[in-house]
């Protein structure tokens, strides 16, 4: 999201300044920041007191704090005068205002009910030019006690689905095939009351044969079956679900208010396989969250064992202030119990993304090349349907075509083959 959010900043910048490559040679440095784990938060922290010796106490320039951390930190960033300016995430346009400010700090982290930026054009300056982020949606609404989003991103709003369409035709014409729809809860897309997420990925799906269209991230809560009937329908839709659970244990979905049961989302996994035999499904786990007890982490593993995630992205609980959980309970799991726990989890997980990649081997997938493979430029990368990377010997085919790839080995991460046609 914040990846897309840049682009957009660089497009509302961009009549006043260009983008460079060396931080040496700017006249405005941005930092885009997430507040969603106090690690992220104390890296910003860290880089911007380094960039404040190294680069803004020397020379004229500006320095500048945006995203989720704006409004959270305002007031310590002025204190010790960290930066000179700072927008949140629905501030986006007052930037070039900011920036000519005179005053010593210029400050805007309002919150809006309506700004999706769908009239920005936005710059794709460190891409491939085969895959782009779109957004579709900003906040969220579902208020899950652990999480600041609602807090630093504000009410949910869908953006107007003429100028999600018009984008990605405009970028298919640059030669893009690859799109992903982004919002922190894509089934809740909805224009005018009716125009919901599984039409707007049809209409998207069918913009050309030749594009791929996936979508992060879904709460399980809103994932429908007439989305999975969508999915299943369309080729260029991948398939691939990235699902997160959070936890495997009744009590500790309800003190996180997800608004589901175990049992519930079980039901959605099976939906998917049914709809979609040959989906790969992903997810989020949370280790540790406040009073969760060892039965409640076995029954995230269990959950794990029955699921088979083909990959998940895995977290100790990081207490955020402001949030329910953090007014309401106490974060009472010692940091050596939820980092056991964590490893636990990740070595579960390792194990199940191993299982599903030796399961490839022998098969074959139509692969998006996406460009050369970060170990040796005597290959190509790309990713399947599934959405995983598969790295083979380079062939004729240009970056960006579709080639057909025999799965031959693997590691835990990546798929390793060779091209059939
Ligand atoms: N909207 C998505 C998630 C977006 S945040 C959803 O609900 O599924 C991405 C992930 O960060 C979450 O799925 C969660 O696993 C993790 N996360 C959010 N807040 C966290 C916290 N306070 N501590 C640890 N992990 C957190
Ligand atoms: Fe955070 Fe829950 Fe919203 Fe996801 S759905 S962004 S976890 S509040």
């Amino acid at each position: 999201m914040n990846f897309a959010d840049s682009e957009i900043v660089a497009s509302i910048l961009s009549n006043e300044y260009a983008l460079c490559n060396d931080i040496a040679d700017a006249d405005v440095i941005l930092i885009n920041t997430c507040s969603i784990r106090e690690n992220a938060e104390q890296r910003v922290l860290k880089r911007l007191t380094e960039i404040n010796v190294l680069y803004r106490k020397h020379k004229k320039r500006k320095l500048g704090l945006i995203g989720c951390m704006a409004e959270r930190f305002q007031k310590q960033l002025i204190n010790d005068n960290l930066v000179d300016l700072i927008a949140g995430p629905d501030a986006y346009r007052s930037l070039p205002i900011l920036l000519s400010d005179v005053r010593e700090q210029a400050v805007n982290t309002l919150l809006s009910t309506i700004e999706t930026y769908d009239d920005i054009t936005p710059v794709r300056y460190d891409g491939n030019g085969i895959s782009a982020f779109i957004s579709i949606m900003r906040g969220c609404n579902n208020y899950c006690a652990y999480c600041v989003v609602p807090y630093t991103r504000g009410r949910e709003r869908s953006r107007n689905p003429k100028s999600i369409l018009s984008e990605v035709k405009m970028l298919i014409e640059k030669g893009y095939k690859d799109f992903t729809l982004l919002g922190q809860n894509v089934n809740s897309y909805c224009w005018e009351s009716e125009f919901r997420f599984p039409q707007l990925m049809e209409q998207v799906a069918c913009l050309s044969e030749t594009l791929r269209v996936r979508f992060a991230t879904s709460h399980p809560k809103d994932l429908s079956d007439d989305l999975l009937k969508v999915m299943a329908s369309y080729p260029n839709i991948c398939k691939s679900i990235h699902l997160p659970a959070q936890s495997g244990s009744n009590a500790i979905l309800e003190k996180m208010n997800r608004k589901y049961t175990r049992e519930w989302y079980v039901g959605r996994i099976e939906a998917i396989r049914k709809y979609m035999p040959d989906a790969a499904i992903s997810t989020d786990l949370i280790a540790g969250f406040c009073g969760e007890t060892e039965a409640d982490h076995q029954e995230t593993l269990s959950l794990m064992q029955r699921v088979g995630y083909d990959y998940a992205f895995l977290f100790n609980y990081s207490e955020r202030s402001g949030t329910y959980a953090q007014i309401n309970y106490k974060d009472d799991v010692p940091d050596d119990v939820k980092t056991r726990r964590l490893e636990e989890i990740i070595s579960l997980q390792r194990a199940s993304s191993h299982k599903s990649n030796l399961a490839d081997i022998g098969k074959t997938f139509e692969v998006l090349i996406e460009g050369n493979s970060k170990r040796s430029s005597d290959f190509y990368s790309g990713r399947n349907s599934q959405n995983k990377v598969i790295v083979f010997p380079k062939t004729s085919h240009p970056i960006g075509s579709y080639v057909q790839v025999k799965v031959e080995s693997c590691t835990t991460a990546t798929l390793l083959g060779k091209a059939i046609d």
